[in-house]
Parts: C-alpha cells; structure tokens; sequence
C-alpha cells in the first residue's frame, strides 16, 4: 500500500509530516497523490480559511476512492464532523503520529490522544532539503486573542535537550550544515525543564558541521541578557524574526499580547547595532484596529529597522476571543492597511541590501537558469553559474540588488 502525506500549515506541521513517514514501516511513500491507495492529511486549522481549505481538499479527494485519515491540528476542530459524515476513515491526534504505521491498518477509529507529550522521534534526513528543521518544543502558555494554537497544540512543553543535540549531530554528520529551529512558541524553550534556549543555542553551537543555526520565531519577551549575548557566535543567522503582531499599544492590549511597543524599538534598535536582519509577524485588520489606531501603528513602525515581515490580514477563528470581538475591519481596508505596511518594509528591507556586505550563501535548488538560497540576513539571492552548486555553501562578494532579492554571478 502506498500512502501520500497532505501538509497543510506551519513548519511543526511540516516537521511533523517526517515524524509520520520515518515512522512508516509496512508502507511505501508516494511522491504524487495520484500514486497513493492512501492519503494522510497533516491538517491545519489556524483560522476558519484554513479549515476550509483542509475539508476542500478531503472532499476532492473522497471521490477518488482513496482511504483518507486526519491528523494535525484540524483533528481537534474538524475532525468529529468529518469522521461523523464518514468523509475519513479515521482522526488520531498529534501524540499519536508515531503510531501510524499501526494506525493506518485500522480504520473507523478515532483517537485524538493527549496535549502534553512531546515525541521522541529522531529525524536523521530531510529528503531534498539542506536545510534541517528540528523542533525543539511543542505548545504554548501564550493566550494572544486570535490565535486558537493553544488549545489544539495544547501548553508549552519542551523536548529534552540530549535528544535534540543527537538529532543534530546526526544530521551534521549527513552533510547537513543550516538547521532551523521550530516550534509552536520557540522562545519558550527549556522552560519547563530548567534551562533555556539560549544554553540549548551554546551547546549546538558546538556541533561540528553546524553552520548556521536560524531560529523560526521568538517573542520580544524571551529576549533577554543571556540570549543577547549569543548574538556574535558565528553560527548564528544574522537575522532573527521577532513577532511584534503590531505597533499600536491598543491594539496590542486588545490582542492581548506581552510585548509593548516602546520596549519592543529599543530591542530592535540594540540588536540591529549588531548587525542583523529583523523580521517580525504583523496583523493588519484584527478587530479594534479604528482608522486611527492603524495610523499611529504606521508611525510607530517607521522607527523600527525591520527588514522582513510576515504580514497577515486578520482573518476569523471561531472559539478564539477575538472571534466575537467589535467593531470589525472590512475586507478591504484590511487589504489596504496590508499594502501599506509592506511597501514601508520592502523599503527598508532593500535600503537594508543597499550597504553592501559580503553574503554567505547556502544554495538551496536551481530554478529557472539561476541557483537559489538565502543569506545569512535571510535575504533571497540568484546566483548564475555554470558550476554544480546546489547544496554548497558560497561567498558572494559582488551582486546587484534587486526588488524581489540579490543577484550574482559566481
Ligand atoms: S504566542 Fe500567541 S500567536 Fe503565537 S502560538 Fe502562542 S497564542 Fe498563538
């Protein structure tokens, strides 16, 4: 029997799809659905158009005759209805994906498990990939209003740090030299267990063949001493993403967010003095955000040395506070607010590429004549080429900035 993996959603998701294939033992992987007897759907449910978008999906799908099952975080949202009208033959929960290779013998079974474990599952190969994504923790004690993560990914918990340094001396030792740090709430790691992410960052730090260590997304409260001063290791990605969600102290009261915006510009300012790169996440039309409101995060987001950003239009998920939350933002004026903020960031994103510096490149796929990879500011850069250089890392010295990234011959 050949199964076919359907991610939907966020890099955890994603990671947890290579937990669930190098747990398969009696089934073959299929590259293209088409070729699959069964579909397993990682499934998200962020918002109500995510959901949407999981149950078009299924419902194409059914009418192929395939065996379907549902997992991910949909399971807990979608999954009874789903399972009720017989669209899936069986739901089981995020604890239990190690067990799929038995799981997916069965079928009329509904088994979402619990929200407190984390599993123990060592990914030794990212198939066609150079980076690895290692997830370091699982859940988060954030209650920001929007965001319904937290009751389908359950509190924060970390993994145990020895399991983790072996996965990535593992994959060091395959060739891989970029690893990316993931999680639900990153930031949060290690405290459940006593330590912190920095002391985690020290120790991988170490690993020979650790290149360059990126971390997906880190709150500006978790930033403190003993992380900044990791900030000139070299093996950290000069960028980091620091999810600001807005610039409006208001609106951050009414997202219920910990991070304040005047603390949140004195961290930015110190750590680009350092040479970095900053992206963050930001909301654009979450209820409350009144034409007013928007104009002052505007302004306030000016005096911020972003370079990358994230941007959302707020976008209903229902059982969340925000859900029910007045007044509402129309469509579009949300769109409108969204090309605002984006023009100011790509602004300073290519002031930020204009002071030139040499570029350390880890050349991801080859598309379209050019060679491609990222930075170590994050930046997107084609390379021309006429030598093999996928998988390899090169110094670029000389390139011409461009609207949508950096070019270079080499
Ligand atoms: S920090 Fe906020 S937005 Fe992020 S997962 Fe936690 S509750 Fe959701």
């Amino acid at each position: 029997m050949r199964v076919y993996f359907k991610t939907f959603g966020c890099r955890t998701n994603l990671f947890d799809t290579q937990v669930m294939m190098s747990s398969l033992k009696d089934f073959t992987i299929a590259q293209k659905e088409e070729d699959a007897d069964i579909v397993v759907v990682n499934s998200c449910t962020v918002t109500n158009g995510a959901d949407g978008s999981v149950r078009n999906y299924i419902n194409k799908i059914t009418k192929s005759g395939k065996k379907i099952y549902l997992t991910g975080c949909g399971a807990f949202t979608k999954g009874e209805q789903l399972f009720g009208q017989k669209k899936v033959v069986g739901v089981f929960g995020h604890s239990e994906k190690t067990k799929v290779n038995e799981l997916l013998k069965k079928e009329n079974f509904f088994e979402l498990g619990d929200l407190k474990s984390i599993d123990k599952t060592i990914v030794g190969e990212f198939v066609g990939k150079s980076r690895a994504f290692i997830k370091i923790q699982e859940g988060c004690d954030f209650r920001c209003s929007y965001c319904i993560i937290p009751y389908v990914r359950g509190d924060a918990r970390s993994q145990d740090e020895e399991l983790i340094l072996e996965q990535v001396r593992r994959l060091a030792a395959n060739g891989f030299g970029e690893f990316i740090l993931t999680g639900t709430n990153v930031g949060s790691y290690g405290k459940d267990r006593g330590t912190s992410l920095a002391k985690l960052l020290r120790r991988l730090g170490l690993i020979r063949g650790v290149r360059r260590i990126r971390i997906g997304s880190i709150e500006p409260v978790q930033i403190d001493e003993e992380f900044l001063e990791l900030l000139d290791a070299p093996w950290m990605a000069r960028h980091l993403h620091i999810a600001l969600q807005h610039t409006s102290p208001k609106m951050l009261a009414i997202m219920n967010r910990r991070n304040e915006v005047h603390k949140d510009l004195e961290l930015f300012e110190k750590i680009a003095a350092r040479g970095y790169a900053l992206g963050s996440d930001f909301i654009v039309g979450h209820p409350g955000e009144t034409q007013e409101l928007f104009e002052e995060a505007v302004e306030n987001i000016q005096k911020f040395p972003l370079t990358h950003i994230h941007l959302f239009t707020y976008s209903k998920r229902d059982g969340t506070p925000s859900a029910s939350m007045k007044p509402e933002v129309p469509g579009n004026v949300a769109k409108e607010r969204y090309k605002v903020i984006q023009k100011i960031v790509q602004e300073k994103n290519e002031a930020f590429r204009a002071k030139k510096r040499p570029l350390q490149v880890l050349v991801e796929s080859q598309k379209d004549g050019h060679y491609f990879g990222h930075d170590q500011f994050f930046n997107p850069v084609f390379i021309q080429s006429d030598l093999d250089l996928k998988g390899n890392w090169v110094e670029i010295a000389e390139y011409e900035v461009k609207k949508e990234g950096n070019f270079a011959i080499f």
